[in-house]
């Protein structure tokens, strides 16, 4: 089966995500590597060295020390909330920047905690992982040990312990994950709702490649064919590789993107993105005013 997406609900989009991310992610972490000839580690690279986390006054600009505190959204396995520790904390030399990894699968999350046990004390320390879904971050609960294979992955606002207050975030960062969202333009509103004034939200996601049509043709040659038939063979799940590319070809363009970000109230300079190899990725960029 493969997943048609012209007729499904929200509701089971949010189902057929859930079971995605539950499902790949023990492969997640080698299947990027694969799928994006390791391109995938660059771009989180130069994403978190140009937000300089720990350095640039982001809303409290009283000096290179000041306390910041990141909301790493959709965080899966940790790969920009420990970015972002280690440029701060190893880079800058900013002890006091805090970071807060959220998701809405607690399979991913899990993955991730357990990557965290790497990392020097001090860093883990400033780490703190929460489920939530970022569409209603009013609802959050710290995560929680999965016990049994048959248990629920995907969280339950109904068993939610807390939430994030308004103006409370420096920096809100989302990495491959806003595709997934259901409900995109809520999912904004609710980081222009978290971030303080003067707080940044930066988002990275694949986008579209086209300005160069021959790069483009090899481009989806790749994704709709080899990626779906590397999914099958490593990671033994076909289905959720095509539904992860087809995502991608539903996501809208790079400037019907940036109006989004500022119909939520965000500013944006010049252009408002930044394209990555060719527009195969693209990081976007708001303000909260
Ligand atoms: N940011 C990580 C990275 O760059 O490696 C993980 C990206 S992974 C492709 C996408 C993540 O989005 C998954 O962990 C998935 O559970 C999460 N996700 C999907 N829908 C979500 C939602 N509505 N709220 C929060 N997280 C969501």
């Amino acid at each position: 089966t493969h997943f048609g997406f012209s007729t499904v609900t929200e509701s089971q989009k949010r189902a057929m995500v859930a079971s995605v991310f539950t499902s790949v992610a023990d492969s997640y972490d080698k299947m990027n590597d694969l799928m994006s000839f390791g391109w995938h580690r660059i771009w989180k690279d130069h994403f978190v060295s140009t937000l300089n986390p720990g350095f640039a006054p982001l809303s409290a600009p009283s000096g290179p020390s000041s306390p910041q505190h990141i909301l790493d959204i959709a965080g899966g396995t940790g790969d920009i909330a420990f970015r972002m520790l280690h440029h701060a904390h190893a880079v800058n030399a900013n002890p006091n920047v805090k970071v807060t990894i959220s998701d809405i699968n607690r399979a991913m999350l899990s993955v991730g905690k357990s990557r965290s046990t790497s990392l020097p004390a001090s860093q883990q320390a400033a780490l703190s992982f929460v489920e939530a879904n970022a569409e209603d971050l009013s609802k959050t609960r710290a995560l929680t040990p999965i016990l049994s294979q048959q248990e629920q992955t995907f969280f339950d606002p109904s068993t939610a312990t807390g939430g994030i207050p308004d103006n409370s975030v420096d920096l809100y960062t989302v990495a491959f994950g806003i595709r997934n969202f259901s409900d995109i333009p809520a999912a904004l509103r609710e980081a222009y709702r978290v971030l303080k004034p003067g707080g940044v939200f930066a988002c990275l996601e694949f986008s579209k490649a086209d300005k160069h049509p021959l790069f483009n043709s090899v481009y989806k040659e790749w994704s709709f064919r080899a990626i779906p038939l590397i999914g099958q063979l490593v990671a033994g799940d076909r289905d959720s590789y095509q539904y992860l590319v087809e995502s991608i070809e539903r996501f809208p363009r790079q400037e019907e993107f940036r109006d989004m970000i500022k119909d939520a109230g965000f500013t944006v300079s010049g252009e408002g993105w930044e394209d990555l190899t060719g527009g195969v990725a693209a990081i976007h960029r708001g303000m909260k005013p």
